[in-house]
């Protein structure tokens, strides 16, 4: 089993202020105005632009385990 790495956004510090969304080349980030945006883990790339665009340190790195470990 490996390790790999998502983008999440943290539902308790996002404000909605969709400068994330954005910033991201592949459309991966949803969410209306003054609402919670949520990343789309299948479509997102991890290139890490999003979490250098929000300002409310809402967007981080975690573990989690690789589909093909399942
Ligand atoms: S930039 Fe940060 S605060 Fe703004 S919508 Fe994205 S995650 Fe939420
Ligand atoms: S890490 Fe890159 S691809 Fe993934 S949601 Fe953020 S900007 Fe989009």
């Amino acid at each position: 089993m490996k390790n790999i790495t998502e983008v999440i956004i943290d539902s308790t510090r996002c404000v909605g202020c969709g400068r994330c969304k954005k910033s991201c080349l592949e459309g991966a980030i949803k969410g209306d105005k003054k609402k919670l945006h949520v990343i789309d883990a299948n479509r997102c790339t991890r290139c890490g632009l999003c979490y250098y665009r929000c300002r409310h340190n809402a967007i981080r790195r975690s573990q989690g385990l690789s589909q093909e470990a399942l």
